[in-house]
């Protein structure tokens, strides 16, 4: 079973898991509430994980509140130093984490090993960030005062996390807010559960090292109960949470309700735009790897396919072609390139698309069977699907989380593909093939993609961590990850300092007695 047993062993997984970790200490063994965690890979059962109760939060959090008041004293280099070591552990343990990764989400070994590199990625750019959590000085319009502003540590952040990226969104988020100076309590998603307590043990070691107090970073097992818990709980002023549009209306609602701060990464209907000036060589293979990789489960998976119609059938004769040679099969088997759907309930939903879309008016090029037979017993593999359909379709409009790629025919101008490209609820990423300047810079114009990802010449999926990630619209409006996310992190202040004799009034305004 590729050796899944000594990575387990390596990474601390036993055979019955703890209900949460305070940073030293793990808790909740005993609880009665119990999850079964089987791969979608083959089926087998990989562990349990016992499930928090009311009470385990509480301790969680009265923990992660104990922790901020040393944490947020400790200089942010210093902190950083903490995140290098968190870094190094993860390059130690990257080939485990990643199969781990792969068996248990379903993700082909390479998009596994990619997560890890994610998570050692953020480590490196936090620690940089660590000395530049910069803020801006001003000039006062008041003699002899002083004016500027600062990011301090914000508190307690909460993390619900989905199965797709398992660990890769929740180290973005957790360095950063460590960096910051925050605390975090990590929800991970109640499918993909056992990477997180592998990740936990890591960073475990790393706070014993350094004889640092529990709290600083927590977990916490559990479903939608616990996250419903974090997003109304006042002791937690930002909760960042990525997962579907119909969780984040929720988390948004119950967060916005107390006036926290919400960092909402959703769902994406993404599209890539194939004009006649496309280089199809590369534009292909974008395709593929956007509408394939991850077996559709990524948020920034390709959905639609926007062609003009002058090509539009030589695209369709490529994908086509290369659609029934797809290796489907176990991801941890070299070669394959698309692995299982998280459960069976994906692959319902899945079918039950095709079958929408078809009633629609759409038509099934190929693909769409769930397969069956030797290396497919679980029902978790199907055959990626090419679907010819229109952008205003009920089924093309929604975010099926699997592997159909919708075929659009555009004509005339660019401007027509991007009306289509903008006309979904959801606005996470967006690009464009075509080696015509004036339709690029349309593309990235202010009428352009309205989406928070739009590229040129590279598909919708794959984004690097140096820039902020996330999407308009239904997607949510969070950014994480690179740039100037980290802002969000801190609460900002604004000082005006006066040194001189007088006290004069902003706007000359007079006030003497
Ligand atoms: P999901 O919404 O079912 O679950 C995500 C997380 O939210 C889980 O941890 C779950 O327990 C928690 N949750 C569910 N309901 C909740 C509630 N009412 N209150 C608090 N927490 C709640 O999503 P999923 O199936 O795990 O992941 C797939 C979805 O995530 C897709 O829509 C995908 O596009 C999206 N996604 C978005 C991004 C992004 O960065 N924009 C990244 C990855 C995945």
């Amino acid at each position: 079973h590729h050796g899944i047993r000594q990575v387990l062993r390596q990474l601390g997984i036993q055979d019955h898991n703890p209900a949460f970790s305070t940073g030293l200490q793990w808790g909740g063994e005993g609880n009665t509430n119990t999850r079964t965690i089987s791969s979608p890979t083959d089926g087998k059962r990989i562990a349990t994980v016992a499930l928090a109760t009311a009470d385990d939060y509480e301790q969680v959090v009265r923990k992660a509140e104990e922790a901020f008041k040393t944490w947020r004293l400790v200089p942010a280099p210093k902190r950083g130093e903490i995140v290098r070591q968190i870094g190094n552990k993860l390059r130690e343990y990257k080939d485990d984490l990643g199969k781990l990764v792969s068996y248990e989400m379903g993700k082909i070994l390479q998009e596994g090993l990619g997560e890890v590199q994610e998570m050692i990625d953020i480590c490196d750019f936090a620690v940089g960030l660590s000395r530049q959590l910069h803020g801006l000085t001003m000039h006062s319009e008041r003699p002899a005062h002083r004016m500027y502003e600062q990011y301090h540590p914000l508190g307690l952040v909460g993390i619900i996390s989905a199965f797709n990226f398992p660990v890769a969104v929740w180290s973005w988020n957790a360095m950063l807010a460590a960096v910051c100076g925050d605390v975090s309590i990590w929800k991970p998603s109640e499918k993909t559960p056992l990477v997180a307590v592998a990740v936990q043990h890591i960073i475990k070691d790393v706070l014993a090292e350094n004889e640092l107090p529990e709290g600083i970073f927590n977990v916490i097992i559990g479903d939608a109960e616990i996250g419903a818990k974090m997003a109304a709980d006042m002791r937690v002023p930002l909760v960042s949470a990525t997962g579907s549009t119909r969780m984040g209306k929720k988390v948004g609602e119950v967060v916005g309700a107390r006036l926290g701060k919400a960092l909402l990464e959703l769902g994406g209907n993404n599209a890539i735009i194939l004009t006649e000036h496309a280089d199809l060589d590369i534009a292909i293979r974008a395709v593929l790897f956007g509408a394939v990789g991850t077996a559709g489960q990524r948020c920034t998976t390709t959905r639609r396919l926007i062609i003009h119609d002058s090509i539009y059938d030589d695209v369709k004769q490529r994908l086509l072609a290369a659609y029934p040679k797809l290796p489907i099969g176990h991801p941890l088997q070299d070669g394959n390139l698309v692995g299982p759907l998280i459960d069976t309930d994906a692959v319902q939903s899945f079918t039950k698309a095709l079958e929408a879309v078809q009633a629609e008016g759409g038509t099934l090029l190929t693909g769409g069977q769930v397969l069956s037979g030797a290396g497919y017993e679980t029902g978790t593999y199907v055959q990626p699907a090419l679907v010819e359909a229109k952008n205003e379709y009920h089924t093309v409009q929604e975010e099926t989380f699997a592997p159909i790629l919708y075929l659009i025919k555009y004509s005339g101008a660019v401007e027509n593909a991007i009306d289509l490209q903008n006309g979904v609820r959801q606005g996470l990423s967006s690009s464009i093939f075509t080696l015509n300047m004036r339709e690029a810079e349309a593309f990235l114009s202010a009428t352009g993609s309205d989406c928070g990802i739009a590229n040129v010449n590279i598909g919708t999926s794959g984004a690097e961590i140096g820039g902020a990630f996330g999407g308009e619209k239904e997607t949510g409006g969070g950014r994480e990850s690179g740039s100037d996310a980290w802002k969000i992190y801190m609460r900002r202040q604004t000082n005006t300092i006066n040194y001189s004799t007088q006290l004069p009034l902003a706007q000359g305004i007079k006030f003497d007695i």
